[in-house]
């Protein structure tokens, strides 16, 4: 009421945009809402974003670690469209339609050891709630009901579900919360210690005992009490916190030791960001459960997913076989839309030879970030395949505003980086080329310098 009526709005226009209503997710919003310029995304092709005021700006995280082909892949897109002419919508629940049963093929195969059954979901949070449900019933269909913590990670993120954010161990995600997280959960300690691996290049030589730290929670709390541990083998969101040499193999084993279930949260490092298919042939450590989303169909329909070893999934499959195994679903699991995207991205993956574009990016990335070693401020600088964080020293009183100011500054110069606390972040895409990547890099140099 009151309010002048708005016009019928062109994307590519910001003339008359009420930013009001629309409550931003994981955003400043009133600083945005101030502080829009070059900030609202008209389109998108390849490595390149377009702004509404026409800057072509390219994307140094891949949408948000999700769009690793580049923006509207040609074939993606086709594949989209085509299977909006035959099926829009089935349900998944007691019916199913071909292509969902062949990505769950595709996603096995690629997968490591006897990973090998793939349950759907929409989102990253929504595969970790599952994979976590699943690690529960599992214990208690063998009749170790009694395996009901789970053990996650400081400086984790595993998406903002309850279960998530339990695990989680991101403080600004949790502490609204306090009372209503999961009971009995605890965590490892975080693998970042500066004084001992600042400026590591690729994975820190120190820091593998740091694992050990699961046999004191097994001290504390029993193994007969614990279901899983759950992990990102590189934590993205926390600004890329590289796992140091040895680590998720001394995890693996101590895991492997107590009957405890190995949950690795691919959802940033599947489908390529690591050079490989998963994280877990990377670092070459098979998990029990694995969680994936964004990359798997290069974030263009939302879509993730758990894959199970063959023994959890056999697990659940006794009793009556008229008998629904698993309570669990979604309304929008195995979505045909975003399964054509996906079956349509492991064929790109598959055709464009992703993995080893990826692997010959990696050294490019690595010696471009690492030179902007002696920039003022800068207090570690680290990477992990395809994706680099430059960590700097917070302005006084003031912490995370430097980074908006190198966000911005880059922004201004064409470049889009991702800020977290005092953190820049960058997974460029796969398809970027060596030169693209080394004039990222220049461009935040540059930035640094002008945000002073
Ligand atoms: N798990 C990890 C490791 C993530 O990085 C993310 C998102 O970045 C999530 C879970 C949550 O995914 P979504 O935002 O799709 O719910």
């Amino acid at each position: 009421m009151g309010q002048p009526q708005q016009n019928l709005l062109d994307p590519h226009s910001e003339k008359d945009l009420n930013l009001e209503a629309l409550w931003m997710p994981f955003t400043h919003n009133r600083y945005f809402k101030q502080n829009h310029a070059r900030r609202i995304i008209a389109s998108a092709e390849g490595s390149y974003f377009t702004t509404t005021e026409g800057n072509r700006i390219y994307d140094a995280l891949s949408g948000l670690w999700c769009c690793g082909l580049g923006h509207r892949h040609p074939r993606i897109v086709a594949a989209v469209k085509k299977q909006l002419d035959t099926l829009d919508y089935a349900t998944a629940f007691q019916m199913g339609h071909a292509p969902a049963f062949r990505l769950a093929e595709r996603i096995a195969a690629a997968a490591p050891g006897d990973l090998n059954h793939v349950f759907f979901a929409n989102s990253g949070s929504e595969a970790v709630e599952t994979a976590m449900k699943i690690a529960l019933a599992y214990h208690r269909i063998r009749g170790e009901g009694q395996r009901t913590r789970i053990i996650g990670r400081e400086k984790g993120y595993h998406g903002v579900g309850f279960g998530g954010i339990s695990v989680g161990g991101m403080v600004a995600n949790r502490k609204m919360y306090a009372a209503s997280m999961l009971p009995g959960v605890d965590h490892l300690p975080h693998t970042q210690n500066l004084k001992e691996m600042a400026f590591s290049r690729g994975s820190p030589t120190w820091g593998a005992h740091l694992a050990d730290d699961l046999e004191r929670l097994v001290a504390l709390h029993d193994a007969s009490t614990i279901a899983a541990v759950i992990v990102e083998p590189m934590q993205g969101s926390a600004g890329v916190v590289v796992p140091p040499v040895g680590y998720l193999k001394r995890l693996r084993e101590i895991c492997s030791k107590h009957g405890i279930l190995l949950i690795f949260d691919e959802v940033i490092c599947g489908f390529g960001r690591m050079g490989t298919p998963f994280a877990a042939q990377h670092f070459d450590v098979t998990p029990d459960i694995l969680t994936f989303a964004k990359a798997v169909n290069n974030g263009l329909v939302p879509l993730g997913g758990v894959i199970a070893h063959k023994d959890i999934y056999n697990a659940f499959m006794t009793g009556p076989e008229h008998m629904v195994e698993f309570f669990h679903g979604y309304t929008y699991s195995g979505h045909p839309l975003a399964v054509a995207a996906a079956l349509a991205t492991q064929d790109v993956i598959a055709d464009e030879n992703i993995y080893a574009r990826v692997n010959e990016l990696v050294p490019v990335l690595e010696d471009a970030i690492h030179s902007l070693r002696g920039e003022a401020n800068i207090i570690d600088i680290r990477n992990s395949q395809l994706a680099a964080a430059v960590e700097f020293t917070p302005i006084d009183g003031k912490p995370g505003l430097r980074a908006i100011r190198i966000f911005e500054e880059a922004l201004k110069r064409g470049v889009m980086f991702r800020f977290t606390g005092d953190i820049i972040a960058t997974g460029p895409t796969y398809i970027s080329t060596p030169d693209e990547i080394r004039n990222m890099v220049a461009v935040l140099r540059e930035s640094i310098r002008a945000a002073g």
